[in-house]
């Protein structure tokens, strides 16, 4: 059985956020077993927990919200807590919005690794996926179906000299998380900016904190991985799962995808996992005489 766990001392950074350019102060510290992550946000004190419930719709980042409070850009902080097997923090944050660093997790992954980890006890409980779940349209789309890992594929196929088709594989764990994902940067196109910006968005975004894709290159020079874009949509998805509360096991598949349909299939997920867990305990209860249409008992969760 995996237990859970914390980090050992508390850390903090500060940054500006890339869709507000607002400076931000973050602290995070460690929080008891069955705690999850926590959002404390200064001012007000309102706390948000990371959940299905507390996620507001966003196209282009991550927001958290409760009480009328929010918090943007949560993403990359998350991906890099998930990888890391952190299953309770607390967040303290003194703006409305994660500071942007240098648009990768990479600097969460240095920040918790200066925090240390510390083991709890009390066991860790992941959601094991028992159908295929598919959100989107044929030309966007991501799905998630049962696996004996976690892992995610993911194709990026834009009209674009610079991007193309880019298509990659990955198993999240910790290791190929910190090696071949987390130093992936966010990325925007210079066509885009001027539009973003009367939306209120990427107001902080510059070629200090993001990939900028000018018409036939990309301005920042060069690109710290071939395919450093897909490499960073599968990091948003190791973000955007993390919105569960806990870690899931499935096979992500994903094209074209983004936050919004990220979203859509985390809450979809929640959904279902209530019943897939109540079929878990039927089938524990009474593991002779089941009909046909009851579901079955993942391998994965035979020891449960
Ligand atoms: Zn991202």
């Amino acid at each position: 059985m995996e237990l859970q766990s914390t980090i050992r001392k508390q850390v903090g950074c500060q940054g500006i956020g890339l869709h507000t350019g607002e400076p931000v102060h973050l602290t995070l510290q460690p929080a008891p077993p069955d705690s999850g992550v926590l959002f404390r946000l200064l001012p007000p004190g309102v706390d948000i927990l990371v959940g299905p419930d507390a996620l507001l719709n966003g196209h282009y980042a991550t927001t958290l919200g409760w009480d009328g409070v929010q918090v943007q850009t949560v993403e990359h902080l998350l991906a890099a807590v998930a990888a890391l097997g952190i299953d309770n923090l607390r967040v303290e944050v003194e703006g409305v919005e994660l500071p942007a660093m240098d648009g990768s997790a990479k600097p969460y992954v240095d920040l918790l690794y200066a925090a240390g980890r510390e083991g709890q006890a009390a066991p860790r409980r992941p959601l094991y996926v028992k159908e295929e779940i598919r959100v989107g349209d044929d030309a966007r789309w991501i799905q998630i179906s049962p696996a004996t890992e976690t892992r995610i594929s993911y194709t990026l196929d834009l009209d674009h000299p610079v991007v193309g088709v880019q298509i990659a594989s990955f198993a999240p764990t910790e290791r190929v998380f910190v090696e071949e994902l987390a130093s992936a940067r966010t990325y925007g196109f210079l066509k885009d900016v001027e539009l973003l910006r009367q939306q209120g968005l990427a107001r902080g975004g510059s070629l200090e904190n993001a990939v900028v894709v000018g018409q036939e290159r990309v301005l920042n020079g060069s690109l710290r991985f071939r395919d450093e874009f897909v490499r960073h949509k599968i990091l948003d998805v190791v973000g955007d799962l993390a919105l569960l509360g806990r870690p899931v096991v499935g096979h992500v598949v994903a094209r074209n995808a983004g936050h919004a349909l990220n979203h859509q299939l985390v809450r979809e997920v929640h959904r279902r996992a209530a019943g897939w867990e109540r079929g878990v305990v039927a089938a524990l209860h009474h593991p002779v005489g089941r009909s046909e249409g009851e579901p079955r008992l993942h391998p994965g969760l035979a020891a449960v």
